[in-house]
Order: structure tokens, then sequence, then C-alpha cells
């Protein structure tokens, strides 16, 4: 371990961490450091590189509303642009620098006396840290359920978070287990190759159409031209997006329904076979689980060589699935659309705070963080994206800028007056908690038991239950009363 004591280390390289890295460098607080575990930055949309993958929320307003972009060449930008845009972002604001790639984080323990952290990486490497941030997301460790027989199956096999580009589809007969936001996208380009396409549906999602298109030259020439019109273009979207928080509102069925009309006319349009259009639409209210954004799924569905399974998997067998009525599917590809460990949050981070505890340990309830940030007992310390501050409705880079901005004006404010430690007091962390879980009672997402927003008891650990403008008025600054100082 070197002796060096970093003001700050930050956990990922993702859009959370750079974003936090921009805020940081905004400050003067440039001693600061980004542990990528990877061995580039990028995050999520460095691991999923599937054929079709794209962003569900329009670009101007999933990029950071300090870096506005003209050149998307979709409304709905690709993964590639994504990608090449937020290490753009890296290289202009400076934070590039800062990164350190194949450093895995594996744990950190607080020392108490000497006022610091020290982080605890799989290669063996040690730091030593004032403040530490864990930037590291929801959505990054691959789900794949263990299927009977899995380990049996001849063919080749991946999760879409891990696509294996060598392997050609052409011609194959392709299995897809899942039909999430993830798989929706990549079905239809799937398609397009294989030979034949079985995709194994256990519940269906409610799917609008996207609407995308690609920008026309003009229309970026003149955004380049006149940088304000992005902004009134964000603004816009902004405000569209908005209205779905009332679809998630439990108690505001008008626009929840109209939303579910829209989908079912949309089903209706595409799929001609009366049976399969029925096993497409959910069972439960829109905005419960995910809403989709699509406008070839549903074409993808209807050609011949696409079958809708949605009898249960019994088994895989060596070449291919059984279901639980005794069909037989036989496939030389087998993929997995079947989503992220999200809980526990913080998986396979052994982080120990202020008596020793491990937060695995103090979250064995439930992950509490105040306003989603900070944890009772773990000095210091902040996340980013950490529990209850996903959205159901419009861009999480929205409450990212917020997180960002919090954390470093506590930094800032730490490093100036010499603070030792800060740590939330229990009271507030727990008022806080107490209040959103009541709120979260009145949300749409309690309606189902089946999402991955809930934890096995069916407590919604993942998501925000306001709107945005509501949590950055939240964090807009530090409430110190709230905090135990040292
Ligand atoms: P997901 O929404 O969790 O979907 C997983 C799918 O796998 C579901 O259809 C699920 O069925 C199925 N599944 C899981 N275990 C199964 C089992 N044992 N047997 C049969 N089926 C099983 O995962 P995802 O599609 O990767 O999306 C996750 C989240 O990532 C999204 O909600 C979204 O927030 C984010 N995402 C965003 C974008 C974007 O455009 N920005 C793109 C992709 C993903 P059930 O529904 O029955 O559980």
């Amino acid at each position: 371990m070197s002796n060096t004591t970093y003001t700050t280390l930050l956990i990922g390289a993702g859009f959370s961490g750079i974003a936090l890295g921009v805020e940081l460098r905004k400050r003067g607080l440039n001693d600061f450091l980004i542990l990528e575990k990877a061995e580039e930055i990028g995050g999520t949309w460095r691991d999923n590189t599937y054929p079709g993958a794209e962003c569900d929320i329009p670009s101007a307003l999933y990029s950071f509303s300090f870096a506005g972009y003209a050149d998307w060449e979709y409304k709905w930008s690709h993964q590639p642009q994504i990608l090449s845009y937020l290490r753009q972002c890296a290289a202009d604001f400076g934070v590039q620098d800062h990164v350190r790639c194949g450093q895995e984080v594996t744990g950190a323990h607080w020392q108490a006396e000497a006022g610091q952290w020290i982080v605890f990486c799989r290669n063996g490497q040690q730091y030593r840290t004032r403040t530490l941030v864990s930037a590291i997301g929801q959505l990054h460790h691959p789900s794949t359920p263990k299927l009977p027989g899995a380990e049996t199956f001849s063919g080749a096999t991946w999760h879409s978070a891990r696509w294996d580009h060598s392997v050609s589809l052409t011609g194959k007969r392709v299995g897809v287990i899942g039909n999430g936001a993830s798989a929706a996208q990549f079905i239809p380009e799937v398609a397009k190759e294989a030979k034949s396409v079985v995709v194994f549906q256990r519940t269906a999602n409610w799917i609008l159409p996207k609407q995308d298109r690609a920008y026309r030259e003009w229309e970026k020439r003149l955004v380049r031209r006149f940088p304000f019109l992005l902004q009134l273009y964000r603004a816009k979207i902004y405000l569209l997006t908005s209205l779905f928080y009332f679809a998630m509102q439990g108690g505001n069925r008008f626009f929840r329904s109209v939303l579910e009309r829209w989908s079912k006319w949309f089903i209706r349009r595409k799929i001609k076979d009366p049976a399969v259009a029925q096993k497409l639409v959910p069972d439960y209210p829109l905005g419960a689980r995910r809403v989709l954004f699509s406008d070839d799924y549903y074409p993808a569905l209807a050609q011949d060589h696409v079958t809708l399974e949605t009898d249960g998997i019994a088994q895989i067998v060596p070449t291919g699935i059984q279901t639980q009525t005794g069909t037989q599917h036989e496939l030389d590809v087998l993929i997995y659309g079947t989503g992220f460990v999200t809980h526990p949050f913080l998986l396979h981070i052994d982080l120990r705070g202020t008596v020793g505890q491990s937060i695995h340990e103090a979250w064995r309830e439930a992950p509490r963080a105040y306003k989603g940030i900070s944890i009772a007992g773990f000095p210091n310390f902040f996340m980013l994206y950490g529990p209850n501050t996903n959205l159901g409705h419009t861009s999480i880079l929205l409450m990212t800028e917020s997180q960002a901005s919090y954390i470093a004006q506590a930094i800032e404010q730490l490093v100036k007056n010499d603070w030792t430690a800060v740590d939330v007091k229990p009271i507030a962390m727990h008022a806080y908690y107490d209040r959103l879980v009541q709120r979260l009672d009145d949300m749409i997402w309690q309606q189902t038991k089946n999402s991955w927003y809930q934890t096995a008891d069916g407590l919604n650990v993942n998501n925000w239950p306001g709107r945005t403008q509501e949590y950055a008025r939240l964090t807009a600054r530090v409430e110190w009363e709230d905090y135990k100082i040292v």
C-alpha cells in the first residue's frame, strides 16, 4: 500500500462516477481517483454490447445537462454512440486522467482513529482515502437462473450483458429466455439472422411505440448553430417523460388506462394472431414494472420463424428446452435475457463501518440510506444510484447529477472545515426511510410481486417514489444538522 491518502476514492467509472468526477474538478477537489474494475470506462454502456442495444430514454435527456450534444444520430441513441459520448465527456472534463483501470474493489474498512477508509482490491492493491464513494450502479451483475439441466446444453450460450460476438447466428435455431428491456431490444436483431427464434416469456410487459428516427443533417446543423434549441428540446422531452410519473402513482387510474389502451392497440395493430396477441397483454397495471418502448419487438414476434412460448421451462436438455407441457424446442444457441442481480446492493463488497459492522449486516432488514446517499455508521461514505433512487419514468441521469452535486458539496465542506468524519445520524436516516416507505405504498410498483425493483419479500428497495425536481430540491444542500460531525 502506498503512503498516499486520497481525499476521495470513487468505485466505478460509469455515468455516475464520471458525473461526480466532473463535479469534484469543478470545485477544485482534484485529489481523487476512480477505481474501475474493467479495462476501460463505461459501466453498463461498456458491458451491454448486444445487437440492438440502445437507450430507452431519448438521448437529448439521457446525457449530461452540462454537456449537451448536437450529433446524436438517433432520437434514442445506440450503445456505441452513448459509450463514445461518455468517453468524450471523461476526456473533455479532465476526468479520464483520474481513472485507474483493472482495480476491482472487494472491500473497504473504516479506521476511526485515522479518519480514513482502507480500500482493498481483488489484485491485492490497497488504497487509503478520507472519503469513499460507490458509483457501481444498480444493474451490473448479470443474473443467470439455475434452470434444471442448464449445464447439459450442448450449443453456445451466454447472457445478454456478456454477448458472445464470436458466434454467428446466421441460420441458427435460437432460444431466448426472458423478454425484458434487454431482450426486447436484441430479439428483433437476432430474428434478422437466425433460422428460427423461440422467445420464452414468463410475464408479459407493457410496451409502447418508441417512434424512433434518425436525426436529419439540417436538424443537427441547426442545433449546433443555436445551442439553446438543444436546451428547449431537452426541456420538452423532460416534460413529456415526466408525464409518465402520473402512471406510476397508484391512485392515478385515468392516465394509466390511456396508456394501457394505447399499448393494447399497438399489439392489435402489429400481431394478427389473436392467441399470440392475448399472451402479450400483461395481467398487472401499466407502470408496475418497467414500461418498455419498442417499434420492432412486436413486428419481430409476428414473423413466421419467431415463436412466443409461454409454457414454463421444465428443463434444459442437451439439444434445447423442454417446457412443462412437454413441448421440446430444438436449439443451437441459448441466450439469457434474464436481467441483473439487483439485491443486495454493494454485492461482493465487504464494506465495514464504525464498529466493524458489515454493510450487509446493517442492511439485513432493508438497505436504508438517507436520501439514497448516506448510511449511519459508515462515515465519509456516499452512494450514487443507491437504494431507492431508481426511476420508472424519466432519465436516471437527472438523479445522478443531483447526487453528484450533493456529494461533492459534502466533500468540499469536509475538506474546507478539516472535519475528520461526517456520519448521518441514525434518527435522520430512519425518519427519512419511514417516510419513503409510506410513499412507496402509494405507488403502482407495489401492485405486482414480480419485478427487479423488489426483494423476494416484496419490499421495493430500488425506486424513488417522487419526481426528479423534488429529489433535486432534497439534495440541493447538505443539511448538516442531520449529520454527526467529528
Ligand atoms: P429484466 O427486465 O429483469 O428482465 C429479465 C427477464 O428474464 C424477464 O422477462 C424475466 O421474466 C426473465 N427471467 C428471469 N429469470 C427467469 C427464469 N428463471 N425463467 C424464465 N424467465 C426468467 O432484465 P433486462 O431486460 O436486462 O432489463 C433490466 C433493466 O435494465 C431494465 O428494467 C432497465 O431499467 C435496464 N435496461 C435499460 C435499457 C435502456 O435502454 N436504457 C436497456 C436494457 C435494460 P419475469 O418478467 O417473469 O421475471
